[in-house]
């Protein structure tokens, strides 16, 4: 989970003022937590303790409701309902938010099972539980059998019949400006910055300069990532100082639940 919040973090103030060159500085004080990483508290509080993921949501983003970046409209307009009824979106909030469920489920059908429920509330569309649940599935495998770089193109097209784009296509797009803002486009992306990084700092470098939604493929990539590389110490101490004692409340509360939960 701390991989989608660091991704996050850095990603944020590139994703609609500054353009991101190589060698930008990791975190600076124009960064922020935004709402990838709300999402993923509430996803991870609803898990640990036994919430509805509507309801986690709903008062997470509540108590939050004005983050940098603000929230995608419609589901602001979802947030701000009063029944919250089943939405069907495809944006790439579902994938986003779903990083602690691949690792607070031993079971594979049971944590699939949870990462649909994950998106249920907001993203009810298929292709908002595919993303969520391509997401949970990876990181998944890699923290449990370890699959490898090599095999993961072939198994997420077998599992999910998603083509992961080559990294020089999702740049190409990203430099001409486009903004990737649904599952089905950003999760590829993702999982392509993630397949060429050589460590999870690069992971987070490589997705933050294809530029388009800089946070959440930075999230997702970064979510990927932390199941395949250890996460350097200063990043996460500096992570730390961005996020609110509640917020830090349930990352604690995640990470001491897989000590000894979890073999790293
Ligand atoms: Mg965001």
């Amino acid at each position: 989970m701390l991989g989608a919040i660091i991704g996050d973090i850095v990603g944020s103030r590139f994703e609609f003022e500054n353009v991101a060159t190589p060698g930008f500085k990791l975190f600076s004080p124009d960064c922020s937590y935004t709402d990838d990483t709300i999402c993923t508290i509430a996803i991870a509080d609803a898990a640990m303790n036994h919430r509805e993921y509507k309801d986690a949501l709903v008062d997470w983003c509540s108590r939050y409701l004005d983050p940098m970046g603000g929230y995608g409209g419609r589901f602001l307009k979802w947030l701000q309902s009063a029944d919250h009824l089943p939405q069907a979106s495809y944006g790439n909030g579902s994938a986003m938010r779903v990083s602690p469920i691949g690792w607070l489920y031993d079971d594979f059908h049971q944590m699939q099972d949870e990462a649909m429920k994950t998106a249920l509330p907001s993203h009810c569309h298929r292709e908002g539980i595919r993303g969520a649940q391509c997401v949970a599935t990876l990181i998944y495998w890699l923290r449990t059998v370890r699959i490898t770089k090599d095999e993961v193109i072939g198994t997420v097209k077998q599992t999910f019949g998603y083509d992961i784009p080559d990294l020089k296509e999702v740049y190409r797009l990203g430099n001409e400006g486009h903004f990737d803002a649904t599952c089905q486009e950003t999760v590829p992306a993702a999982i392509s910055c993630f397949l060429d990084s050589n460590n999870f700092e690069d992971a987070i470098r490589t997705a933050i300069l294809a530029q388009g939604d800089t946070d959440t493929k930075g999230a997702i990539c970064g979510s990927i990532a932390e199941a395949y590389y250890e996460i350097p110490e200063e990043m996460i101490t500096k992570a730390y100082e961005y996020l609110p004692a509640d917020m830090l409340e349930i990352v604690d509360q995640f990470y001491t639940t897989l000590q000894g939960h979890i073999k790293r």
